[in-house]
């Protein structure tokens, strides 16, 4: 415990689905503990000359990453796996074996499919919660998928942060325990009451940084993105920039309905 972590959100996962009903862009989270590099999720395809920049930005190269935290097996968080030659795949066994059970061209992204990730000769399997590097632990929770796993960071002097993953992908999911785009709607309640139960920082799926207060969930920063429209399309002789922007909010936390199952009697 006397170890100190560096933390560095990489890419910041956006709120918000787009009309044609997809998630907008993950997070990707850096994580130094001691020796291990860590990497939380890989981001989209999209995100792979971003990646790269950002990495770059804070001094750390593709082929330094030790290790790779892959918290479920949407195309979303893991397609840029094949990016970091040398480092262990880590995953929970119950998402291995899910994903190796969908067919071809399922969301599930087929080139994570056992046959090739297994090619790879460094995956490591998480069956039970354990401490991975110094200070840095999975947390199993299932729900969203039937494997998918947060980490837990719990160090002296920084608040216990959770990278979550997709066990919780915004603000509004911390603060109801409410999902939807889940393949199991009561399993994901119960990971989002656990993980809101442990954490004073949460690293959500899809969405700012979030503090967990007593009462309420709060951002701790903004979401911000912009489209690029070139020449010509908008305005005669200039780019619009057109941006997205999602503001520091907060919400109130929804106290448990009677008779919940995690409520104590
Ligand atoms: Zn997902």
């Amino acid at each position: 415990m006397s170890n100190r972590l560096r933390m560095e959100v990489v890419i910041q996962g956006f709120p918000g689905k787009t009309l044609l009903g997809s998630l907008s862009w993950s997070s990707v989270v850096y994580v130094e503990a001691g020796k291990h590099k860590i990497l939380f999720d890989t981001g989209g395809p999209s995100k792979r000359g971003r990646l790269k920049q950002h990495l770059g930005n804070i001094g750390v190269a593709p082929e330094d990453i030790t290790m790779l935290i892959l918290s479920h097996f949407h195309d979303d968080h893991v397609r840029n796996y094949d990016y970091f030659p040398q480092a262990e795949i880590v995953m929970h066994e119950k998402e291995y074996e899910w994903g190796r059970s969908r067919p071809v061209s399922s969301f599930a992204f087929p080139e994570v499919y056992f046959e090739v990730i297994q090619k790879t000769r460094r995956v490591s399997l998480i069956r039970k919660d354990e401490e991975i590097a110094p200070g840095v632990c999975t947390l199993f929770a299932p729900g969203h998928t039937p494997g998918s796993m947060a980490l837990v960071l719990r160090v002296p002097d920084m608040p216990v942060t959770v990278l979550a993953g997709d066990a919780v992908k915004n603000m509004a999911e911390l603060a109801t325990a409410a999902v939807d785009m889940s393949l199991d709607n009561s399993l994901s309640s119960a990971s989002i009451r656990a993980i809101r139960d442990i954490a004073e920082i949460v690293v959500p799926g899809h969405d700012r940084i979030l503090k967990v207060e007593q009462n309420a969930i709060s951002a701790v920063t903004e979401a911000r993105e912009g489209v690029l429209v070139p020449p010509d399309v908008m305005e005669p002789g200039k780019k619009v920039l057109l941006d997205l922007v999602v503001p520091i909010t907060a919400m109130p936390i929804t106290p448990c309905i009677p008779n919940c199952p995690c409520t104590p009697n």
